[in-house]
């Protein structure tokens, strides 16, 4: 399937709140899917006259960190099978920590392009904080505050050149 963007990364950075933001003012496409698909939406969106599918992975159910660490590996595995477009989300506020670093080394094996986003770049200053996940070697950054939408235009302008 083409023109489908998985937004991944570990619990908190903000994925969910991403996902209704560029799939707001659509009906989001609620699929309670069973075993490792659980707590996966999927909703539609639109940039400059192209459609795309949104997909947000997460709710992780694990009661140990091992399992854990797995589960979410596990839907960075599923994204990479299932979208076009990936969008690792992190958090500025946070910087890297061993989960991003875990998601960042399964994506760099991955032949799909990647998104780097760092998110809740709320304010100016912070902006000076991205530089760290260059880091991960997934190249560019994108600062994001996907509670108030900024940067969200600049990456999707880039985004739909792969579509
Ligand atoms: P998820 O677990 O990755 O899906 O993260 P959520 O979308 O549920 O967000 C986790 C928390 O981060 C919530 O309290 C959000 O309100 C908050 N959040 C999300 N995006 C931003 C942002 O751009 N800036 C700030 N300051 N908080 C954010
Ligand atoms: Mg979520």
């Amino acid at each position: 399937m083409s023109n489908i963007i998985a937004i991944v990364g570990r619990p908190n950075v903000g994925k969910s709140t991403l996902f209704n933001r560029l799939t707001e003012s659509r009906k989001a496409i609620v699929d309670d899917m069973s075993g490792v698909t659980r707590d996966r939406h999927y909703g539609v969106g639109e940039w400059t006259d192209r459609q795309f599918t949104v997909i947000d992975t997460g709710g992780y159910v694990a009661n140990s960190e091992d399992v854990y660490e797995a589960a979410i590996r596990e839907q960075v595995m599923i994204a990479i099978e299932e979208a076009s477009v990936l969008v690792f989300m992190v958090d500025v506020t946070t910087g890297i920590t061993d989960l991003d670093d875990d998601i960042a080394q399964v994506l760099r094996r991955s032949n799909k392009p990647v998104f780097v986003c760092a998110n809740k770049v709320d304010n100016t200053a912070l902006y000076n904080e991205i530089h760290t996940f260059y880091g991960f070697g997934l190249g560019e950054v994108y600062p994001l505050s996907s509670m108030t939408g900024s940067g969200t235009g600049e990456l999707l302008d880039e985004i739909v050149k792969n579509f």
